[in-house]
């Protein structure tokens, strides 16, 4: 297939158009290759993906219609991996125009675009945030009434605007609520990165809601393989062609475990400096994920200690630190 994968320099993204290469696919990578964290690391998993035969980069804004409109007249692309955002929760309260222009623009441009170029699939990120202080376990069939930041709120937006298209024109989506994901290349705003970071540095490590959060988190091969074994899966049948997905480990970790295991790794002793809980955080995530089951069949995941063992090993080499 001939794949458009927005966000290819980001985490997943970088992750996902490697094993869709490897799988045979041809993926053009767009990206704006913003400076919401160092553009270096960017650059840096670019260069990975053009090691790929089937590869090719496009510096694009997907806030930017006409651009995007032109380049799927270009391409005929079978489908779309729309993974570009504004992530992160508690940057959401302090510049909620970027999670305007690259989730709520960006995300109906990519629509518009896939209705007007129509694709067999669109795939989209969407997030655990949705749920926000519901009681965990969540199922997809939870109340996603309340979110608790303005970077869940343009999540859920994103999935109505999705549901509308689908209903509206047909267009086969797959909203995927993805639940903390880690692992090598990792995005550092994250908490495997930031404690990561202070144990390895010696600096105090800063836990928030005063150590009592939980998170699902899911290794990034994990949440890869069950991306491609959803992609050929288009919903179909009668009503609009959406669903919502959850992709997560179904375990809440305590994050004072996930310290732990950190200290374990590093072998390094972690100086916490307890705070109150950030404005726009929840308390605990963990997904339910029968329904993902139920479509591609029982998934074999990756432990938590070995996947922060690839991550903690991944992490030194980058940063050049010694064992
Ligand atoms: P990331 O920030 O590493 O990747 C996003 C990429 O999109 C970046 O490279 C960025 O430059 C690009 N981008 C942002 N705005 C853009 C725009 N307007 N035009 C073009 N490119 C743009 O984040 P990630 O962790 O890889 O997340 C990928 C997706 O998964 C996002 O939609 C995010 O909201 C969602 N998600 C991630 C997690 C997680 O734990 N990592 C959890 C839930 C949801």
């Amino acid at each position: 297939m001939k794949i458009l994968l927005t966000g290819a320099a980001g985490f997943i993204g970088m992750h996902t158009t490697l094993a869709l290469c490897q799988a045979g696919h041809q993926v053009v990578g767009l990206d704006n290759l913003n400076d919401y964290y160092p553009v270096s690391l960017k650059q840096a998993r670019l260069a990975q993906l053009h090691t790929q035969a089937g590869f090719r980069f496009v510096r694009g804004d997907i806030a930017d219609a006409p651009a995007l409109l032109a380049l799927f007249r270009h391409e005929a692309f079978d489908a779309v991996i729309h993974l570009a955002a504004q992530a992160g929760v508690r940057h959401s309260l302090v510049a909620p125009q970027a999670y305007v222009q690259s989730n709520l623009v960006g995300m109906a441009n990519v629509l518009e675009a896939c209705r007007q170029h129509p694709v067999r699939h669109l795939l989209y990120a969407s997030s655990s945030s949705v749920y926000g202080n519901a009681q965990a376990p969540f199922s997809e069939q939870a109340s996603t009434d309340q979110p608790q930041s303005f970077y869940a709120a343009t999540k859920k937006a994103g999935e109505a605007m999705a549901y509308s298209y689908a209903q509206l024109y047909g267009l086969p989506c797959s909203g995927l609520r993805l639940f903390t994901v880690y692992g090598p290349w990792g995005r550092p705003d994250m908490a495997p990165w930031l404690f990561t970071e202070a144990l390895l540095a010696g600096r105090d490590l800063t836990v928030y809601n005063h150590g009592q959060s939980q998170r699902d988190f899911s290794y990034i091969d994990d949440i890869v393989n069950a991306m491609l074994a959803i992609l050929p899966l288009a919903p179909s049948g009668p009503g609009a062609p959406h669903r919502l997905l959850n992709l997560g480990q179904q375990q809440a970790i305590p994050v004072l475990q996930l310290i732990q295991q950190l200290e374990t790794l590093t072998g390094r002793t972690a100086h916490k400096r307890y705070l109150d809980l950030q404005a726009g955080d929840v308390h605990a995530t963990c997904a339910d994920t029968s329904a993902l089951q139920a479509l591609i069949g029982p998934q074999s995941l990756t432990p938590l200690s070995t996947g922060l063992g690839r991550f903690v090993d991944w992490f030194r080499q980058y940063h050049g630190h010694p064992h």
